[in-house]
């Protein structure tokens, strides 16, 4: 057997992710540009599977693929104010070609509404071209000035971001809902239950009429922002000069939405299915599915060989990746791995499965039993329900730590939702005296009849707060 994993407790969950992230073989950290990820090729298929399904979500709504260069001219960029003054910080720039200064600095995209929106203007001419609905997967960069962590806070990140135009806010309101419905369901596929807040003003993405954050809870009881929905209005499309004319002739500037997600997704689902044997993929995006152990006993060598060959080709056809360990190490030795790994389901063949025609499986989440060998097809309904069984133990642990009060509550951990007035001075001193940051008004919004947290005035709705990632 390998050495000892830590346990993903509270206290020990930073440690635990930092080190399970490298043994499972997703990323390497030792290039030398710090948050820069060197994606191992076991930890980019399972970016990729993730990829898969929000192309598929892309595809089922109706959204078109695009890719658009990484550089971004600098009189582009300065167009809309709020949204300079929120990332210019962060902005990495391109001052030279070789040794001549360039004519126009230019910066890699930190986002890309100032790359895309130029060309839309072009794009878009009438009604007709409405809606306008995009996205693209591309690498975008922030220099990012605290701590970096594996898929959780890079410098380089791979961005999922879809940008529509429409004709009304109404339209616009519409694609946010689409939004919320494409979220839910991409969501549910990696069992992954999340919170939906709208973000207070303070706290809203720059150039924003207002924010969403999708929201997950991790074991050390930090939040991860894993999602955000903007609704534009016309304030990027009026500096943009995104115009459009109308069933009327009159021409009117568009109103714009944006969503977005990054590998952060993937960050929150090690976080939490991980358990101290490593991580525990949902079978939805896991790159092996099904693992063949066999277990060779003296004289039985080849027969049990020859039977895992079968069984792998089995597997496959009904359309389950499955891989057969046949490496010269031990079983004990392979389960490890395949733990460490998350592998969802395993299956052993050893000589008293081949002479009963049974098969020994093993879930990662500890379930094991014996199947007919004739009943290979009951694999999927295996999987299925072990994909239930994580989301279930994952929301149950989220719904247990989200905290309803009255008052202020220094000791409350997890997730707190505290009566507001709606003023910005009571919110942000909720923060202080929680110390917790403010994740915003609770969606869909719930009636709250108490009195202010802070000011003791009516309260108009629920500050939700956590200490976040
Ligand atoms: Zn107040």
């Amino acid at each position: 057997m390998g050495e000892e994993v830590l346990k993903p407790t509270k206290e020990k969950f930073d440690e635990w992710y930092n080190e399970i992230v490298e043994k499972a073989d997703l990323c390497d950290k030792r290039y030398p540009i710090k948050g820069m990820n060197v994606w191992k090729p076991y930890g980019w298929k399972l970016m990729q599977n993730i990829d898969k399904l929000i192309r598929e979500e892309m595809e089922r709504t109706n959204h078109q693929e695009v890719c658009f260069p990484l550089l971004i001219p600098e009189s582009f960029f300065k167009k809309e104010e709020e949204h300079i003054k929120g990332f210019s910080s962060e902005v990495y720039w391109v001052t030279h070609a070789g040794k001549n200064e360039l004519e126009e600095r230019l910066l890699l995209r930190p986002t890309s509404e100032t790359a895309l929106y130029p060309l839309f203007s072009l794009w878009i001419r009438s009604h007709a071209d409405l809606p306008l609905k995009t996205f693209q997967i591309v690498n975008t960069f922030r220099y990012e000035t605290k701590m970096t962590k594996a898929f959780i806070r890079v410098r380089e990140i791979h961005f999922f971001e879809a940008h529509t135009c429409h004709e009304s806010f109404e339209d616009a309101e519409k694609q946010i809902r689409e939004d919320l419905e494409i979220a839910k369901r991409f969501f549910r596929k990696l069992c992954i239950p999340f919170i939906i807040s709208k973000r207070p003003d303070w706290d809203k993405f720059a150039g924003a009429f207002y924010s969403i954050g999708l929201d997950v809870l991790m074991p050390s009881m930090k939040t991860l922002q894993v999602g955000s929905i903007h609704q534009y209005k016309q304030n990027f499309s009026i500096p943009f000069e995104i115009k459009f004319e109308g069933k009327d002739g009159k021409h009117y500037y568009c109103h714009q939405t944006t969503y977005g997600m990054s590998e952060r997704v993937l960050g929150a689902i090690i976080g939490i299915h991980g358990d101290e044997r490593g991580l525990k993929i949902p079978s939805s995006i896991a790159p092996i599915k099904v693992v063949i152990i066999p277990i060779i006993f003296k004289g039985w060598e080849e027969k049990i060989l020859e039977e895992c060959k079968k069984l792998k080709k089995e597997i496959e056809e009904i359309g389950l990746t499955c891989f057969l360990d046949a490496r010269d190490k031990t079983p004990g030795s392979k389960f490890y791995d395949w733990e460490l790994k998350g592998v969802p389901l395993r299956v052993e063949v050893g000589p008293k499965d081949l002479e009963n025609k049974m098969i020994t499986i093993s879930l990662r989440d500890g379930i094991k039993k014996k199947i007919k060998r004739d009943e290979i097809e009951k694999l999927k309904d295996e999987l299925k329900e072990y994909d239930e069984r994580i989301y279930k133990k994952a929301e149950e642990f989220l719904h247990k730590n989200i905290h309803v009060l009255k008052e202020i509550c220094k000791d409350a951990e997890g997730i707190v939702e505290l009566p507001w007035c709606g003023k910005e001075e009571c919110g942000k001193e909720m923060e202080e005296r929680m110390d917790m940051k403010s994740l915003g008004i609770p969606l869909p919004e719930k009636e709250c009849n108490e009195k202010c947290a802070i000011c003791s005035d009516k309260a108009t709705t629920w500050l939700r707060l956590a200490r976040t990632y």
